[in-house]
């Protein structure tokens, strides 16, 4: 069983609790459609733990996350016909974190879109 967080709302989502457009699963992660994409895509990718961020993540949940990401990120080239791809994690509020639940975005790109980041 994974750790959760009571009011966590990506603890909810791993729960079943919440609904989410999940695209792909692993037993340490999740990763489904972000509700405000950046652009075409947008995808989260967390580990079923619950772990507040970059610098509480333990080492194997990290890991499987960053090879599930390159999967997502993988698709999205071969799906959308992204032309690149940026992958995000904010650490901390004053790094814009919202929900403190580690994620890391798989934001395609696509040519001359307005995303500026
Ligand atoms: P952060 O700002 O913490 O780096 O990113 C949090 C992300 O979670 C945002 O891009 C936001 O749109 C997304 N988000 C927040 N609540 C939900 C939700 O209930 N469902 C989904 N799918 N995404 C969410
Ligand atoms: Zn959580």
């Amino acid at each position: 069983m994974p750790t959760t967080s009571d009011d966590c709302i990506f603890c909810k989502i791993v729960a079943g609790e919440l609904p989410a457009r999940i695209v792909r699963q692993d037993e340490r992660t999740i990763a489904f459609m972000d509700i405000a994409p950046a652009t075409y895509g947008h995808t989260l990718v967390i580990p079923r733990n619950h772990t507040r961020d970059l610098l509480e993540i333990e080492p194997e949940d990290l890991q499987a996350v960053a090879v599930a990401a390159q999967q997502v990120a993988a698709r999205a080239s071969e799906r959308f016909g992204a032309a690149g791809i940026n992958l995000i994690n904010s650490c901390g509020s004053a790094a814009w974190q919202t929900v403190f639940h580690f994620h890391m975005h798989v934001i395609p790109r696509y040519n001359d879109d307005p995303l500026r980041l």
